[in-house]
Order: structure tokens, then sequence, then C-alpha cells
């Protein structure tokens, strides 16, 4: 007893186009032997499904089943299967309906001259802090198919010009008579490209493209953020017999860097000082991205987490003549591994001190003596 067809997509007699669709998703995803490899059952359950979806998304065959329940498929001119086994065409079709919408990035398209637009690609990118500074035109190489310059893309040998498809005239569709019904499916002979193709390119064997290695070269532009899409429009996968090409996109990741982090347009750099020049003030210089070095002033008694702004000395704002800050960061070091002279010249130290020194720490103290009433 062959299973309800609805009842296999798990689906309402009265859904939708998209409900069919949406059921079938779900479960192909589910059961897709890719993911079950090995699993009989689950392939078996995945040809069920295929099945269902393939008769019920076409109006007619639906309305067929919806009166004849399978034995509207089962008897007839055609024998064994034609309707109901999806024949060479189905599959294939089925398959590129849906999983060339989920895994070529929801943009392959077909249409009756079975032309197809290019997938889409993807390539990534690592890039320096500086390079985003300051920009750059990097040269990529893409392993993609491009067009076949032997045969223009048509597939045939030069020369030679594919053939109108005998069986189907052309249209890439069938009809054949079933009982009541005329069923139609993809044609079998040109897979519902409609061209059939008697003398095929040499060199792409009658696709119309050829995997190649292009080299492109690509703008990034000053002040490019970490994780930005470029698209560059046609320059994905070639398109199959005349079809548009595909996008490639270009995913851009920034390195993080050594001495940087950023933060929008605005950089941060913590620098560690000794605790002596804190205490007594001084100078020191920080290397900064447009390749020139700023002299920052430490002045007497500067205290941990001081941040002092150099104004300019950040990233460029995309597009943009605005360009944001950079962020020095004060760090104290406290002095390790001290000499016998020098433990004896902080004792000194601080025998000297009083609370003047480090009003902070002195306050802190009393404050907390007070509120927990200890001695
Ligand atoms: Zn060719
Ligand atoms: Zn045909």
């Amino acid at each position: 007893m062959k299973r309800d067809l609805y009842e296999t997509l798990g689906v309402a007699k009265t859904a939708d186009e998209k409900e069919l669709k949406s059921a079938f998703r779900k479960l192909a995803m589910k059961y897709h032997p890719d993911k079950n490899p090995g699993d009989a059952e689950a392939e078996k359950t995945f040809k069920e499904i295929s099945l269902a979806y393939e008769m019920l998304k076409d109006p007619q065959k639906r309305a067929a089943y919806d009166r004849y329940g399978h034995a509207a498929f089962e008897q007839g001119g055609m024998g064994g299967g034609a309707g109901m086994g999806g024949g060479a065409g189905g599959f294939s079709d089925i398959f590129e309906d849906i999983f060339g919408e989920m895994m070529g990035g929801g943009r392959r398209q077909r249409s009756s001259g079975g032309r197809e637009r290019g997938a889409d690609l993807r390539y990534n990118m690592e890039i320096l802090l500086e390079e985003a500074y300051a920009g750059k035109t990097a040269q990529i190489r893409v392993p993609t198919s491009i067009t076949c310059d032997v045969c223009t893309g048509s597939g045939a040998k030069p020369g030679t010009k594919p053939a109108t498809c005998a069986t189907c005239q052309g249209s890439g569709r069938v009809r054949a008579a079933q009982g009541f019904f005329s069923i139609e499916r993809t044609c079998p002979t040109c897979q519902g490209r409609g061209q059939t193709i008697a003398d095929p390119c040499v060199k792409c064997h009658g696709h119309g493209r050829v995997t190649e290695e292009r080299s492109l070269s690509v703008n990034i532009p000053a002040g490019i953020e970490d994780g930005t899409r470029i698209r560059l429009s046609g320059e994905g996968e070639a398109g199959l017999r005349g079809g548009p090409s595909g996008d490639l996109y270009i995913f851009l990741s920034v390195k993080p860097h050594e001495f940087y982090q950023r933060d929008g347009a605005d950089l941060y750099c913590s620098v560690p000082i000794s605790m002596t020049t804190a205490a007594l003030g001084g100078k020191f210089d920080v290397a900064t991205l447009d390749g020139t070095k700023s002299r920052v002033s430490v002045p007497e008694g500067t205290q941990a987490g001081k941040q002092f702004r150099l104004k300019g000395k950040g990233m460029p704002v995309l597009r943009s003549s605005q360009v944001g800050d950079l962020y020095i960061q004060i760090q104290i070091e406290t002095p390790q591994k001290l000499t016998k002279r020098q433990r004896e010249l902080l004792k000194e130290f601080e025998e000297l001190s009083s609370r003047e020194n480090n009003p902070e720490s002195a306050g802190f103290f009393s404050r907390m003596k007070d509120f927990f009433d200890i001695e």
C-alpha cells in the first residue's frame, strides 16, 4: 500500500504551493543522502518525499492524484513509472529547483531555453590593519568556471551549432498521454535545454564552460572594516548556455594588530610605562599607521588608566575625509627583581612619604576603617 502523498510530506490536502515547498525542503534537508551516508532507510524516505513533491507541485498531476489517487499514475499508455518515477528528467529537475536555491545562494535561475545563471562565489581575504588604513589593490586568483572560449559557451564544436531537440521541438518539456491525462515532464533527450549537441566542443565537452584560475584585481578602500563583504558583480561562475554569470563576494577580515585595537575609526594602544616615569613624568614616542611617530608627554604623577588622545591618528572613515583618533592608555609597571640598593632607596622613599604622595590609597584605607569600624 502506497502512502498518501500529502501524508508523506506532512501537509494538509489544502496546502498551497508555498506550504508544499517548505514542507519538502524541511524533510529533504533531514533525509538528504549526504546527511545520512549509508542509511538506506533515510534514502528511501528521501525518494518518497521527492516523488510526493514532484507529483504535488505540478497542478495537473495534483488534480489527477486528488481524483484518482495513486491509480492515476499506475496504468496507462506510458507503462512502468513514466509519470510516477520521474523518469530521466524528473529527479535532476527538482534537485535543481530546490537544492539549487538552497546551495547556490538562492540565485540560480533556469529558463525554458536551458539558460542558467552561474553560482555566486565566495572568496575569503585577510588583510593587515595597515592595509585597511591605507587601502590597496589586491590581486586575487579565483578558481572558477568561465565561458568556454573555443565554442563561446554554446558547447558545440566550432563550425557546428546545437540543434533543436527533436524530441521536444525545443520546448524542453514533453507531454505524454496517460489514460485520461496528459502529463508533462522534462524532456529526457535534452534534459530540458531544448537543444542537443551532436558534435560537442572538445575543450568543454559540451558544457559550454571550463574551469580556470582567473586573476582579478580587487580595490580595497581605505577605512574598510573587518567583516565587510565586497560584491563583484558578474565575476562569479559563468552561466550555462548563455545564462548570466553569478557574482563574486569577497569576505574581508582584518587581522588583529600587534599594538592597536580598533573600535570603528578609533584606535587604542595600551602603553606600559615605568613607575618612575609615571611619578617623575617623561616622554615616549609611538609609531602611528600613517608611517610617522607621535610624541606623548606624560606629566608628573600620571596614574594607571590615564588616556591620552592623539587627534586624527586613528583610522580613516570609509568614503569620507574624516579620520578617527588614537588613544594611548597608560599602564604602570611596578619594578621587579630589585637590587639591594634599589630596595634601600625605596624603603627610604617610603619613610619620607606622606598621605599627600598617595592620597587615593591613604584615603581609601582610612574610609574603609571607618566604615567597618576596625582598628
Ligand atoms: Zn566549448
Ligand atoms: Zn528535448
